[in-house]
């Protein structure tokens, strides 16, 4: 099945290919860097690593840029508070929201690009637009003048025709002729970090920043643009009036949002008390791989329950996939292979692929994946399952894990990482092979006592956490 996805500009299921040779040029947003990322966020910043991953699994090459938004209202108002210089400030929290991509294995994009390094960039564009007429002045603010964008409205669908007087779309708290009309360049305020640009001092607006990198790295039109729902309107809207005012030309062919997380059936908030970051999550003691697991485990246009009991449920179903990897590395099976289950192997690898490509279903994926496991199990235990097809097993689990990345447990706090097993490990072979055994059985325990256990096969030692 050829890769398709829900496309919110057309509002149809589209075959997916890149315009131009075999790379892929996508724009994802970032996060604004004011605080620690909750899980709500890193549920589309995972729908994005999902998203990557399966574009590769089809062949195709990534040109993706993250924006990350380090100057805005909530970012000055805390820095102020805590007495930092603003990239001191943002420095901190852009450095945790890597930690915490990592902890949940995200890829990086190919460009990681702060907002503010490029400012010049931004006020070039908003000239080019003021030269065009689509923006006015008012106060030294910069506004987008949307009455001069016809098409405004064609992403979220909107109908903006009518009389909207009076609805507010945006939220800053400058004077505009329009209640649509946003701030493409905000004046400065008395204390507030600004710059001295070619259209005079200030600070750029949210939705410029987003336009001018995306066609900065990636061209006039983009291939993908993703984001979180909460996003087609008003910030995509307005990326689009601004970008497609700029260069006359369709700002992204595909555009795919991420719908809500709800935590225990309810929508996230502070005053709920059911606001988690990652950290907190983590901190409670669930695994980094189990978190990914639920948070990739609905299809992104769905919304999302994000509960307790899910983490232990997504918990108990990486250590299934574990141990049937472990069974198929260190079980002895008969000789030969046992042709009805190398086709069973073959349809299973087949359905998994073809649920990914159809709008990223992950659940139907998952279920593919857990429908062959309890098959070849009940094969092995009744000895249909032979040496001959544990290749192709083992090779339908990696592409499994190439995609949801759950196999390989997260080392905890003391605990020893992988690399420093493998190492031990060696260091026991070595030992073995020295005729040193007190040292191989030494390392034995010492890595028995940090919950390791070893097996000895044919094809070398195998281990696992307990
Ligand atoms: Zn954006």
């Amino acid at each position: 099945m050829p890769l398709r996805f829900y496309n919110t500009l057309s509002q149809q299921v589209e075959d997916f290919s890149p315009a131009q040779d075999n790379t892929v040029r996508m724009y994802t947003c970032g996060p604004t860097v004011y605080d620690f990322a909750h899980i709500g966020n890193f549920r589309t910043f995972t729908f994005v690593d999902i998203l990557r991953k399966c574009l590769r699994a089809n062949g195709f090459k990534l040109n993706h840029v993250m924006n990350i938004t380090d100057v805005d209202d909530k970012i000055i108002r805390n820095a102020t508070a805590q007495h930092k210089d603003l990239k001191e400030y943002t420095t901190i929290y852009t450095q945790a929201f890597l930690e915490d991509c990592a902890t949940l294995r995200l890829e990086r994009p190919e460009h990681l690009v702060p907002a503010t390094d490029h400012i010049t960039e931004m006020a070039d564009a908003i000239a080019k637009l003021t030269a065009g007429n689509h923006t006015y002045t008012s106060d030294g603010s910069v506004y987008f003048r949307i009455a001069t964008f016809p098409t405004y409205g064609k992403l979220s669908h909107n109908d903006f025709s009518g009389n909207i007087a009076g609805a507010r779309v945006d939220v800053d708290e400058y004077e505009k002729a329009d209640a649509r009309d946003f701030a493409l360049w905000k004046a400065p305020k008395e204390g507030e970090k600004y710059w001295d640009t070619s259209i005079g001092p200030g600070r750029p607006g949210w939705h410029i920043e987003c336009s001018v990198m995306a066609i900065k790295y990636l061209g006039e039109t983009l291939d993908i643009h993703a984001g979180g729902i909460d996003l087609v309107f008003p910030h995509h809207e307005n990326e689009i009036a601004q970008s497609e005012s700029l260069t006359g030309k369709p700002f992204a062919r595909v555009w795919l949002h991420a719908e809500f997380l709800m935590v225990e059936g309810q929508k996230m908030s502070k005053s709920l008390g059911n606001y988690f970051t990652l950290r907190d999550v983590v901190a409670r003691g669930y695994a980094p791989e189990a978190i990914r697991y639920l948070l990739c485990s609905v299809p992104y246009r769905k919304s999302l329950n994000f509960t307790f009991d899910g983490l232990k449920s997504a918990s108990t179903a990486i250590d299934r996939l574990r141990n049937f990897k472990l069974r198929l590395e260190t079980d002895k099976f008969p000789e030969g292979m046992h042709e009805p289950f190398s086709a069973r192997t073959a349809a299973a690898d087949q359905a998994f692929s073809d649920s990914l490509n159809d709008d990223l279903n992950t659940a139907q994926a998952l279920a593919s994946v857990f429908e062959y496991l309890r098959d070849a199990n009940s094969a092995m235990d009744s000895g249909e399952f032979r040496a001959g097809n544990v290749p192709a097993a083992l090779s339908f689990l990696a592409k499994f894990d190439s995609i949801f990345d759950v196999l390989r447990p997260t080392a905890q706090d003391g605990q020893l990482s992988d690399t420093e097993v493998d190492a031990l490990i060696e260091e026991r072979n070595a030992a073995k092979k020295a005729k040193n055994f007190a040292r191989a059985d030494q390392i034995r325990q010492q890595l028995l006592d940090q919950g390791i256990i070893l097996e000895d096969t044919k094809s070398g030692v195998r281990w696992k956490r307990k």
